[in-house]
């Protein structure tokens, strides 16, 4: 008897919003994640707007509340825009990211969503303190404009590209100290990025070890939400490119430990994976068979690569190449 475990995954809101609920009942999913509005654009300029009313119309909240009554899906998100940065130290684009992510919490709590995923921001100055500091202060000043709103904030681990804040717990651990209001801020754990960050998660030892360090520095009940992606980027390179679950340099390991994992059986988790589809089927539908496919496994999976420290910049190609051609079998196979 398999434990249930609450799975889905990014999908797409072209269409209309509902569409991305439709979708992931159709692919037998028990959650989903969507952008509320096109993540490479900002949806309107300056700080003085409805938010709200600017970019979701009463019809579009309910028919996405429609669909989600009748769904049976679970603890649905929202991912905020890529150009979001409340880190900034330049002040226009701090008071524009701090109005657009006010918007991202309220067409968020409008949808009746869990919490909406967001990435810390970058400190382009290469102060990292001040950053953290940047985006306390950014917070607060969005839930004090935000107050009653239940959908949380949720600070992602991010594979700590270029000067991208998130990359060490103690990140995420300064920020929800620093803020006035922690409970409105949870975390989500992206299994590419705290592995490209360079926190192993192979084998159950390091799995464990890991945990620790999160739980010690952040607090592992913080948890909200996990995105599963395998990673192309060999361990603690520093960058952020997701892979078929199995495919790239996580192999199936560390999904079979956190899908077994007892503390995060109430946790929803979303792929976000490469979209497209390998013998007529959609490769999320196969990613998330594997991942079932794990629950309630008891025998360790040995990986696909070796990892430790940085493998030789040959090596490394090789693994990325293999694990960029989805159709190569030889790959997959892992144990
Ligand atoms: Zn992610
Ligand atoms: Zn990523």
């Amino acid at each position: 008897m398999a434990r249930s475990r609450t799975i889905g995954a990014h999908l797409s809101i072209a269409g209309g919003l509902y569409k991305a609920v439709e979708s992931a009942v159709a692919l037998s999913m028990d959650t989903v994640q969507v952008f509320t509005h096109s993540p490479q654009s900002w949806s309107v300029t300056g700080a003085d707007h409805d938010w709200l009313a600017k970019t979701l119309s009463p019809s579009e909240i309910s028919d996405f509340r429609t669909a989600l009554e009748g769904s049976g899906l679970a603890q649905p998100v929202a991912h905020d825009s890529y150009l979001i940065n409340l880190a900034s130290h330049d002040d226009r684009l701090w008071e524009k990211s701090i109005a657009a992510f006010t918007g991202e919490l309220l067409r968020a709590e409008a949808l009746g969503l869990l919490g909406v995923v967001m990435h810390p921001g970058a400190a382009t100055n290469g102060d990292v303190e001040a950053g953290l500091d940047r985006v306390a202060q950014a917070l607060d000043r969005i839930h004090r404009a935000t107050a009653g709103v239940a959908t949380l904030t949720l600070l992602e681990t991010t594979a700590g590209q270029g000067s991208c804040l998130g990359h060490r717990f103690e990140h995420l651990g300064a920020i929800l100290k620093r803020v006035a209001t922690p409970g409105r801020v949870g975390v989500c754990v992206d299994t590419c990025h705290i592995f490209a960050a360079g926190y192993a998660i192979g084998s159950a030892a390091e799995f464990q070890a890991t945990l620790a360090e999160f739980d010690q520095v952040v607090g592992l009940d913080q948890i909200r939400a996990f995105h599963l992606n395998d990673s192309l980027k060999p361990f603690g390179s520093r960058v952020d490119r997701h892979a078929a679950i199995g495919r790239g340099c996580l192999g199936l390991e560390p999904f079979r430990l956190l899908l077994n994992e007892p503390r995060f059986a109430r946790v929803p988790m979303f792929l976000e994976t490469p979209k497209g589809d390998e013998n007529g089927e959609e490769l999320d539908a196969i990613n998330l068979r594997t991942l079932r496919g794990l629950i309630g496994q008891t025998e360790p999976i040995a990986p696909a690569f070796q990892l430790e420290a940085a493998p030789a910049k040959k090596t490394a190609k090789k693994a990325a190449r293999n694990a960029a051609q989805p159709a190569a079998r030889k790959t997959k196979k892992t144990t």
